[in-house]
């Protein structure tokens, strides 16, 4: 395997040749494809302050500059303009992959470079591991269970998809990301892990994704009717980001290779969540139906038993307690640009 030695590495050297407890002798090299994205750029936040260099890849189709700003000028911290779909060539220890838009609206946009960055990003980012031996993850999503007819949904579960509607671009796409995995792991000996991530949020999410929670956080935010697609009654468990950061994390640290569910086992209804973000922001806000959208899932619920067992993983904040962490990110958003254009 690579190893860098960084400033931080050498530093220790200085202290009579011994490694002060706690301190690793190395940081990592690590890539971060997606590290502009609300995710990622979390992720990025954690890598950097343990004391590892981080390479961002990008192609701010989703992701955005100022994600990330406060980095520029870590000398370990750099971000590269790119499109996982071309090849690339980078000296890494290990690779978070994340590259692609995660949100129905974004992934609808263009359904076909979706499953491209799905296909040929994780193929390439694959054969990048390959070359330089470095250890890749997969975030891939609880998507692969399509319409579940299991629940909660375990990781033995094979899904429900619909493989020609509107949403298979991406769910089929990342059930191909996680077979490429595997086959590199099986085929080439490539260390891989696979993370299958529920619906996650927090600061940084794209304010007008048209994901539930930045729609209503944005909608309440407004003063606008907070809408709730068909009947309300089809559920989502929903995770804060730094639960999903350190789910990550170990499980590119540890010894097994997935997949494993990451979410917060914590079911709501849409009108149930409607309802958390009236109390946490507006008791006033009014609901407003609409119709629902094509192959949406009815219930989703993650299993975590595995990753308890095994990562030594669990959620640790609650809905009601990371609602308002996300708020004032966007309310600062919202209002901070809306005075930047009225000028
Ligand atoms: P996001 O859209 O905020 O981040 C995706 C990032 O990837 C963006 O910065 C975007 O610009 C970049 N990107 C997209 N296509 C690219 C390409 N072809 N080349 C280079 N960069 C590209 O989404 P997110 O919520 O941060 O999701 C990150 C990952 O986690 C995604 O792979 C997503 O499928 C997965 N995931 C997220 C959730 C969730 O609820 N947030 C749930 C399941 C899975
Ligand atoms: N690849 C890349 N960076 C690298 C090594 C490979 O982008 O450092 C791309 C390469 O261009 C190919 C894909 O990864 O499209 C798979 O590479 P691999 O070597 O596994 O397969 P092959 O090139 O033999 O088809
Ligand atoms: N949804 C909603 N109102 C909105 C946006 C979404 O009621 O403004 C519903 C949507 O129909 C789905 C659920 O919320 O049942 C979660 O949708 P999201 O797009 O956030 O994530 P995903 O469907 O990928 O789980």
């Amino acid at each position: 395997r690579l190893a860098y030695e960084f400033d931080r590495g050498f530093s220790h050297l200085s202290a009579g040749g011994r490694i002060p407890l706690g301190l690793k002798s190395k940081s990592l090299r690590i890539l971060v494809t997606g590290g502009a994205g609300f995710v990622g750029s979390h992720l990025v936040d954690r890598l950097i302050d343990r004391g590892d260099s981080v390479i961002v890849v990008d192609n701010f189709f989703t992701g955005r500059k100022e994600n990330v700003l406060h980095h520029y000028k870590n000398p370990r911290f750099e971000i590269i303009r790119h499109d996982v779909v071309e090849p690339i060539l980078l000296e890494v220890d290990q690779i978070y992959h994340l590259a692609c838009p995660a949100s129905p609206v974004h992934y609808k946009y263009n359904p076909v470079k979706d499953h491209k960055t799905n296909v040929m990003g994780t193929l390439n980012m694959l054969g990048l591991a390959k070359r330089v031996g470095a250890r890749f993850l997969l975030t891939s999503t609880s998507e692969v269970y399509g319409d579940p007819l299991q629940h909660p949904q375990a990781e033995t579960y094979w899904g429900n998809v619909n493989p020609i509607g509107v949403r298979s671009c991406y769910d089929e796409g990342k059930r191909t990301a996680e077979t490429l995995t595997m086959d590199y792991h099986r085929g080439l000996n490539l260390e891989v892990r696979i993370a299958r991530i529920f619906n996650t949020y927090g600061p940084r999410m794209c304010i007008d994704d048209g994901r539930v929670v930045s729609n209503f956080v944005a909608q309440a935010l407004r003063k606008e009717p907070l809408t709730v697609y068909g009947d309300g009654k089809q559920t989502r468990s929903f995770q804060y980001v730094s639960d999903l950061v350190e789910g990550l994390m170990r499980l590119m640290e540890g010894e097994h290779v997935g997949p494993f569910n990451l979410g917060n086992p914590g079911e709501f209804t849409m009108l149930e969540l409607a309802k958390v973000v009236q109390d946490t922001i507006d008791p006033n806000a009014k609901i407003e139906f609409r119709p629902n959208t094509e192959d949406d899932p009815h219930k989703r619920k993650p299993d975590i038993s595995k990753a308890k067992k095994l990562l030594g993983w669990q959620p640790i904040v609650s809905l009601r307690d990371g609602l308002p962490l996300m708020v004032t990110d966007f309310r600062q958003r919202i209002f901070g640009d809306e005075k930047d254009q009225t000028g």
